[in-house]
């Protein structure tokens, strides 16, 4: 059957004037193939020198006229809980596997649905920040698909900017956790990025896969969830990755890039900072992106994201991984 053509989005005359004559993709390290680290073009709200700064001040006044937004967003933006507990003298002693087990059920005690640790790899430290800490535990938190299914209407960004503060809740918790075990920790949730990417660090520890739309895609939540992390120097022991075929199944669906209003999401891989991976046109979203104070369109309609659907696919997409890992063993 014929697919439907997609009404054309034009972005507005007042956004493109704000357009900086650099490319956020060319910022972004695409057609790159060396490794490098991350360079910041959005949601820095610190930075003032950077190009997009104009076109994330726009972003921020569509919160003007707004309350239902402003009630969520910026709530946990210093990231440091001002009443974090003084560290004691002498750190206490356990197992990096203890701490790991402990620190993972704190995490899923106060506010986590997902949680996982992953050894710090220097590539996911954006430039002009440091890093000293060897460890991030990353935690997910889900989030209501019915009102994430509402994008573009404010209903959805509300969802988002909930769902980010608990999981800077859940963050700051485990933070202080740690530091009461006389450990550093340094708690971030978004949207404002922090110190590390956040995905990379995600898929390393086995929170999921990167889709198409250029998110995480969880075995159980799908890509209806968001991030936050707390970088440490507690010893741990790092999660491995789960692979269970989500980047498969994007090789021959194409919901996302099919409802993406301004065509951001691109059919194949491509390379960004020496990586073949998926990747969403930055210049192409943003525009939309900001006009609807945060879209969430491509990860609402991933049928990952249905509630109750992802285990069922996970399952599927893991056997056929299987049976074609056997016929290849076996050269059928
Ligand atoms: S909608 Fe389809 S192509 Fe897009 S991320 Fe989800 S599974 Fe992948
Ligand atoms: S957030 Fe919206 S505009 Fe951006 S890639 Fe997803 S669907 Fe497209």
């Amino acid at each position: 059957m014929a697919r439907k053509p997609k009404p054309v989005y034009h972005p507005p005359a007042a956004q493109l004037a704000l357009f900086p004559e650099v490319s956020g993709n060319t910022i972004n390290g695409l057609d790159e193939t060396e490794r490098r680290r991350p360079t910041p073009v959005f949601w820095h709200y610190g930075k003032t020198d950077l190009p997009h700064k104009p076109l994330q001040d726009y972003y921020l006044r569509q919160f003007d006229d707004k309350p239902e937004l402003q009630d969520f967003h910026l709530k946990y933006g210093g990231r440091g809980d001002p009443r974090a507990p003084a560290k004691p003298e002498a750190p206490a002693t356990d197992t990096p596997e203890n701490w790991t087990r402990r620190i993972k059920a704190h995490a899923l005690a106060n506010e986590g649905d997902l949680v996982g640790i992953a050894a710090i790899d220097s590539d996911w430290v954006f430039e002009g920040y440091t890093v000293d800490e060897p460890w991030v535990v990353v935690i997910g938190v889900a989030m209501d698909h019915a009102e994430l299914s509402k994008a573009p209407s404010i209903e959805s960004p509300v969802e988002v900017m909930r769902q980010y503060n608990r999981g800077t809740r859940a963050a700051r918790s485990v933070a202080n956790f740690i530091q009461r075990q006389g450990y550093n920790a340094r708690p971030h949730g978004g949207p404002m990025a922090g110190p590390l990417l956040l995905i990379p660090p995600a898929i390393a520890c086995g929170l999921g896969e990167l889709g198409k739309h250029g998110s995480l895609i969880n075995r159980s939540y799908g890509s209806s969830l968001r991030l936050a992390g707390v970088m440490t120097d507690l010893p741990l022991v790092a999660d491995a990755p789960d692979i269970f075929g989500a980047d498969d199944f994007c090789t021959s669906c194409r919901i996302c890039s099919d409802a993406c209003p301004p065509d951001a999401i691109h059919g194949e891989k491509q390379q960004v900072r020496g990586m073949r991976k998926w990747y969403v046109n930055f210049d192409k979203c943003i525009p939309y992106f900001n006009d609807t104070q945060g879209c969430g369109i491509c990860i609402a309609v991933c049928p990952w994201s249905t509630p109750g659907r992802a285990p069922r696919m996970a399952e599927k997409m893991t056997a056929r991984r299987t049976r074609r890992a056997g016929d290849e063993t076996t050269g059928r």
